[in-house]
């Protein structure tokens, strides 16, 4: 440390080499006998990669039958990777023991008999690079910290974080047009289909007034092209006549099929006016989703544990809660939409953020953990992931792989059921695999806990009820709270 005194502290203290922890990542689904990719990665005091630490890693898998040995990773400068298999079904953890002092376990990796008919994959479709000058990481960081690049970005979520899908989604109002034709390429080239799939997005809105009244949402495509020939475009914010939600809602329309684009509010609730979401703006063919949660705390409702914007210790912006804009109001008006989770990282980390400008994000305590978003992917692939996405048939969690199922009969999340099809009260089944011990499993309708299980460890397998009987409009979802503070919220199913 303090090799580097002309850098920020934030900067000497991301750039330390000294190892003071390690962190193991593996797949989260898995058939018996498959290689799944394990990542190793030795930590500084801020959680950053320990580029001092390079050595062999032994890996033991606990599962229902006790320890078993699984290779080793070999780290290099920090970072290491592993393929293992897993014989018996059940759920596993993987442990990585480098020392008495330097151990981790990883979150749950379930193991099916068979080929699973839906893969649990995990990324971050909502994250930034190009801020890092412009907040305090100024540019002589970056001959130490690497340039920050949608490639580099890229390859972080990949090696490092063990993302199976990202997407770079910078500012419009910052991006030239040499900056969004790099975006859509870096999108396509880092596509490696059962590895990695990278989206090209953006994100539209502005905090100073440009896009007045409408918000923050990412914009989303599924592949770099529209019909394999034009690329994508950048309908930005501050450009007639896309500067209004329903002008970039119908120039989408006339240039991109609408099921190859997801718009996607964020930060629906955070106060200060133009960068809370406007529900009378709301599209439900296009805004297939709403992000939950982020760096900056929850959207759900009024009263999460992680509130957005946190004012009794000042806030970010200072501007609290904006009351009538959390994801319940939305839903309470009849907006139908599943739920993602994103880091909304500024330091070219995504699903990872560390610091955000001059703050090491898990030191403040008006800051959130880095979200993510899982689905359940029937392909590993491109259309895989993005149609899951399109079915809302994912869920957003406050960083930890929490394997979450649920279901309202054969209807998944995400999912719509007519009124008239159940006979009685909704009873919806949710089956969980926490990342540590589960606290709370709440059903909620719409604004309301109806049921819920206190289970005692970190498993729950319970079927929830309203005893109100079902009425179109009301929407059901599940949402898990951890003893570690960690929580994860299934997109509703929609009684229509
Ligand atoms: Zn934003
Ligand atoms: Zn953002």
């Amino acid at each position: 440390m303090r090799e580097r005194p002309d850098l920020p502290e934030v900067v000497q203290r991301l750039i330390d080499p000294e190892v003071a922890g390690l962190r193991v990542i593996a797949a989260s689904s898995a058939a018996a006998g498959e290689p799944i990719r394990v990542t190793v990665e030795a930590q500084n005091a801020v959680g950053a990669t320990a580029g001092g630490f390079s050595g062999p890693v032994p890996l033991v898998v606990a599962g229902p039958s006790g320890l078993s040995r699984a290779g080793e990773a070999t780290v290099e400068a920090g970072i290491g990777h592993a393929e293992i298999a897993i014989g018996e079904p059940g759920v596993h953890r993987v442990q990585a023991l480098a020392s008495d002092r330097l151990r981790a376990v990883s979150d749950p990796v379930e193991v099916s008999a068979d080929e699973p008919a839906q893969r649990l994959l995990w990324g971050d479709i909502h994250s930034h690079i190009r801020e890092r000058r412009a907040q305090a990481l100024i540019s002589d960081a970056d001959e130490l910290m690497g340039p920050p690049t949608v490639a580099a970005a890229y390859e972080w979520a990949r090696d490092v974080i063990g993302l199976h899908f990202a997407s770079v989604t910078d500012h419009d109002l910052k991006l030239t047009g040499a900056e969004w034709r790099e975006t859509i390429e870096d999108a396509r080239r880092f596509t490696d289909e059962g590895r990695f799939v990278a989206f090209p997005g953006y994100e539209w809105g502005d905090s100073s007034g440009m896009a007045m009244n409408y918000g923050h949402r990412h914009v989303v495509y599924r592949r770099s092209r529209v019909r394999g020939v034009e690329p994508v475009p950048l309908l930005r914010c501050c450009d007639q006549p896309t500067n209004t939600a329903p002008g970039l809602y119908a120039a989408l329309r006339g240039l991109v099929p609408t099921e190859d684009v997801l718009v996607v509010p964020h930060h629906t609730a955070r106060g200060g006016g133009n960068t809370w979401m406007n529900w009378d703006y709301f599209d439900p063919e296009l805004e297939r989703l709403c992000e939950v949660f982020s760096i900056w705390g929850s959207s759900e409702r009024m009263g999460d544990p992680w509130p957005i914007e946190y004012l009794p210790s000042g806030g970010y912006f200072k501007t609290g809660e904006a009351r009538g804009h959390h994801l319940q109001d939305g839903l309470a008006r009849g907006c139908r939409f599943g739920f993602t989770a994103g880091s909304e990282s500024h330091d070219g980390r995504p699903g990872g953020a560390i610091v955000h400008g001059p703050y090491v994000i898990a030191e403040t305590d008006f800051l959130a953990p880095p979200g993510i978003t899982a689905v359940w992917a029937e392909r590993f692939t491109r259309d895989g992931i993005f149609d899951a996405l399109r079915a809302r048939r994912c869920y957003g969690t406050s960083g930890a792989r929490i394997i979450v199922r649920c279901a309202l009969g054969d209807t998944p999340m995400g999912g719509e059921v007519p009124a008239a099809s159940l006979s009685g009260p909704a009873e919806v089944r949710a089956e969980v695999i926490g990342s540590g011990r589960i606290s709370a499993c709440e059903l909620v309708r719409t604004t309301e806990v109806v049921d819920s299980a206190a289970p005692a460890g970190d498993r729950v397998c319970v079927t929830l009820c309203d005893r109100r009987a079902v009425r179109p409009g009301d929407c059901y979802y599940v949402r898990v709270t951890q003893a570690d503070g960690h929580m994860a919220w299934a997109s509703p199913i929609f009684i229509t």
